[in-house]
């Protein structure tokens, strides 16, 4: 098999005999084993008349088997041993995986065949579990993504499997004389089959016992010798071509989506033709399609090549986000892609500098790959064991082999007018339908067969377009630098008033690649609301002002970005250590530089207004959690208040505040990677000069407000979903008080779960979380339910907590080890790659943790809680009056406002 040269796993693809292919990989560093099996079944799959069959299939795998009839017991296993499970249904193949510490794999391995070997799909399991599907349903209603998806598969043709619908509801799975649950169970007959499966695990165990396993637990799976036919009819019919549709957003949105139909492109993997062909028109530097179109005011962003894409069809689009001006430009735009193509028409030699380029960087990734969470990657794998060769299951991603004349030819001629579908979403089109389950307003109507002619005949590009050119970021040596010291923590080499430097050289994941994090605080940046809203503007004009430059930086492999903290800025750079200080350097320039332009101004401010005045068409829970933080953290105001200060703002008020957001700041930087200490002189030296003129004295703590007795409020919401949140403050900072409350949000999480989601069915969207707010300790419960009021939801809440004290007291002394195990290696989980290390160290100084040693002392004091004193805790936080906060969703088609009652005792 073919691995990247710094991949120490070995590998060993086998076939059993029942046909199910399997990748065993022995990884001698993980501390955790991981397994996904995936197969090629879809909810393509779904019966006409059963639509959202295949995904209420993947839900019932985990309600029951032979040997485990109990529902759940997978998520309770791997919960318990510091993992997870969970699965995805797409169009044509679904996919199931699960995480847990080492020595409970085998057991989990067990548990997990028998999904595919004999499943219950018991009836009262089944008849639940459909409220679930419902819900799940429910929850994405006011969804785009989803509503415009809907427009998508019902604009078709309507004999092609893709127009199904694919979740299901209660009235697609809705039970006809008998319970579903017989045709699921036939479902699952015809096509859970071992030679329609891949199979990949990973694990520090020997691969010849890993072996032992797999053929003893995954020889029962039944299979037959039949292909699976492929799709026979096309998903588009020329009367599905040439067409124009409008689509009203739910959330404000104006977008333009140009769609090229291509057949399936599975073969051009191993030259990522249409990779190269999205990355020529999704370029972003002078000359291309992007940086015209900005310059004319039409667009705000651009990417090329995405779309779905399935067994016999792909969606070539060009995605492109407009401007006012655009939606009423965007024919215009249309015939400026049809100009920009005649560039493409006679591929020269640039094409193979260029395509070197690509092949440079992919090569690169290839060779520095760096380890990414062991349960992404392995399902990541079982899915392209579906598309690849065995000799390319981990390399097919990456091979890039060579420019292929004939691959490009014909791809272009695919993209021509009459195989174009122009999608146009915007609040104000034209609608004349309705789409079922959605409901997405829309229209659809034939492209005027002139302008198609005109288009065709576009044969010249416009004056100002050009191809890309080669990457100036790529000259430079790629090279990992010896190592000079073994300190295993980062060092403060500057520790001034307003400016402390702190840098680690990286000897543990040795890939040539750094991260760059530089916090400015400004006491500016906080004077009120408005100027924490311009705060939020001046980043992303930042952002959109330096775009066309550092473009080829960013395909380089060197990404930067400006983000707003509590307090001011922070600018972060990652990718390959080489020319990073140089990109520092001339960001920190542009920041300096400080001048806008007032029509990106106008655009900005409009856009970020939109935005955030569209945070009452998210989900209930998160418009709870945003009233939560806002209410807790005073420098985190809601988005309804940010919108009201910034539409008050000016162009002029903004300069102003461009000059005083630099003077009187606060600088912490953290460099880690592939450096040494010389190179981290260079940025001391570039980091002082371009700030110079700073005034940094500044010194500031964030303010939280802490929680002193029992508030509710209420919240009034526009949506037909009800929720509640309710949130603990930890009383300190004390290490233990933190422990408490992660032990007692790992105890309680499953079973909360447990009961407001599969016994009661008060919702989809039901769950716990640690949820710190600045350096104090939280934990949050919440639940979302489209029948349910609010109040009746803190009924059922209390409830669950009244008693749940008990619950911890009748563990046995067994289980209450194993939890504390599994929440244990949560705690102290190695850091995967370098941007997982960079970021754990980032957090600490942030969190004023000087030493980096918090995993351990949350550790040693977890290993001391005792089983007494967690129930003992429990009982006072749980208590009805104990101190914390509610929040609950109150319907209303008027404005949001925020009712505030606090009372002693509920
Ligand atoms: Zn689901």
């Amino acid at each position: 098999m073919n691995i990247s040269s710094n991949d120490n796993r070995v590998y060993h693809p086998l076939k059993l005999d029942n046909g199910l292919k399997v990748l065993f990989i022995q990884d001698l560093q993980s501390e955790k084993s991981a397994a996904s099996l995936t197969v090629n079944v879809g909810h393509f799959d779904d019966p006409w008349q059963r639509q959202g069959m295949a995904h209420f299939l993947e839900h019932m795998l985990f309600l029951g088997t032979d040997r485990h009839p109990e529902p759940g017991t997978l998520s309770q296993f791997t919960s318990q041993h510091g993992g997870s499970c969970n699965a995805w249904t797409g169009t044509e193949h679904s996919s199931y995986f699960f995480d847990i510490n080492n020595e409970f794999f085998y057991q989990a391995l067990e548990i997990f065949s028998r999904f595919f070997i004999a499943p219950l799909i018991s009836e009262a399991a089944t008849e639940k579990e459909r409220n679930a599907i419902d819900a799940e349903f429910k929850l994405k209603l006011k969804d785009d993504s989803r509503r415009i998806y809907q427009v998508h598969k019902e604009t078709v043709n309507p004999l092609h499997p893709f127009a199904k619908f694919s979740v299901g509801n209660k009235e697609t799975l809705a039970d006809h004389g008998r319970c579903i649950s017989h045709e699921i169970k036939d479902f699952f007959n015809q096509h859970y089959l071992a030679n329609h499966m891949t199979l990949a695990i990973c694990s520090p165990v020997e691969i010849a016992q890993q072996i032992v396993w797999i053929k003893s637990l995954f020889a029962d799976i039944k299979s037959n010798l039949n292909i699976k036919a492929a799709i026979a009819v096309p998903l588009y019919l020329p009367e599905h071509q040439a067409k124009q549709i409008y689509i009203t957003p739910h959330k404000h949105m104006q977008k333009l989506i140009v769609s090229f139909a291509m057949p399936n492109i599975d073969g051009f993997y191993r030259h990522k033709s249409v990779s190269f062909l999205a990355h020529i028109l999704g370029y972003e530097g002078q000359g291309s399609l992007y940086a015209i179109l900005k310059q004319r005011g039409w667009i705000n962003g651009l990417s090329a090549g995405g779309g779905i894409n399935g067994s016999n069809f792909k969606d070539f689009n060009l995605s492109i986000n407009l401007t006012d001006e655009g939606v009423a430009h965007y024919r215009d735009i249309v015939e400026s892609i049809f100009a920009y193509l005649p560039l493409l028409k006679n591929p020269n030699a640039h094409f193979d500098a260029l395509y070197q380029d690509k092949k440079t960087l992919l090569d690169v990734a290839f060779d520095n790959q760096e380890k990414s969470r062991l349960l992404d990657w392995i399902s990541g794998l079982s899915a392209n064991m579906h598309h690849y060769p065995e000799h390319e299951y981990i390399s097919g991603d990456f091979l890039m082999q060579c420019f292929e004349k004939n691959h490009w030819q014909q791809l272009l001629a695919w993209l021509t007018p009459l195989n174009m579908r122009i999608v146009l979403i915007d609040p104000d089109v034209p609608t004349t339908a309705t789409t079922a389950w959605y409901h997405t307003p829309y229209s659809i109507e034939d492209l005027s067969p002139k302008w198609l002619q005109q288009l065709d005949r576009i044969a010249t590009p416009q004056p100002d377009m050009a191809l890309p050119e080669v990457n100036p970021y790529l000259k430079q040596k790629i090279t990992l630098l010896e190592l000079e010291s073994k300190s295993a923590i980062p060092q403060r080499l500057i520790n001034e008033t307003g400016f402390e430097f702190w840098f680690k050289q990286d000897n543990q994941y040795r890939v040539a690649k750094g991260h760059f994090y530089l916090a400015i605080d400004s006491l500016t940046a906080v004077k009120d609301v408005q100027h924490m809203a311009m705060t939020r503007l001046l980043a992303d004009l930042f952002m959109d002002k330096v775009a066309e430059e550092f473009y080829p930086a960013e395909l380089a492999g060197l990404s930067y970005q400006l983000t707003t903290h509590q307090g001011g800025l922070t600018l972060h750079t990652s990718g390959l250590s080489t020319n990073q200080l140089g990109l520092v350097d001339k960001l920190l320039n542009h920041l300096y530089d400080g001048r806008y332009n007032p029509q990106r101004f106008a655009e900005y401010k409009k856009q970020l207004c939109r935005h955030w005045q569209s945070g009452n068409h998210n989900k209930p829970v998160s418009q709870l959690f945003s009233q939560l933080s806002a209410s807790l953290l005073p420098w985190n105001p809601t988005p309804e208040d940010l919108a009201q200060a910034l539409e008050q703002c000016c162009f002029a008020q903004f300069e102003q505040f461009c000059t005083e957001i630099l003077s009187e700041i606060r600088l912490q930087a953290l460099l880690h990677g592939n450096w040494q200490r010389q190179d981290a002189e260079r940025f001391i030296n570039m980091i002082s000069l371009r700030t110079k003129t700073s005034a940094k004295n500044a010194e500031f703590a964030k303010p939280n407000h802490y929680l002193t007795q029992q508030t509710q409020h209420r919240v009034l919401l526009e949506h037909a979903d009800h929720a509640l949140v309710v949130y603990f403050q930890a009383a300190t900072d004390e290490i233990s008080e933190k422990v408490s409350l992660m032990c007692l949000n790992h105890v309680v999480s499953q079973d909360y779960f447990q009961y407001m989601r599969t016994e009661k069915q008060l919702g989809y969207l039901v769950g716990t979380g640690y949820a710190p707010l600045n350096s104090r300790a939280g934990m949050a419960m919440y639940v979302q339910s489209p029948n349910y009021t609010a109040d009746e939801l803190l009924k059922f809440h209390n409830t669950f907590s009244n008693s749940y004290a008990d619950n911890i007291l009748q563990l046995s002394d067994l289980d209450w080890h194993q939890i504390k195990m599994g929440l244990l290696t949560q705690i102290q989980e190695e850091d995967k790659n370098l941007r997982v290390r960079s970021q754990r160290y980032w957090l600490s100084l942030n969190n004023n943790d000087l030493t980096f040693d918090m995993q351990n002392r949350l550790a040693t004091c977890l290993n001391s809680l005792t089983k007494q004193q967690l129930a003992d805790f429990c009982k006072q936080v749980f208590n009805v009056n104990s101190i914390k906060m509610t929040l609950l969703s109150e319907q209303s088609k008027k404005n949001i406002q925020t009712v505030v009652q606090q009372s002693k005792s509920l």
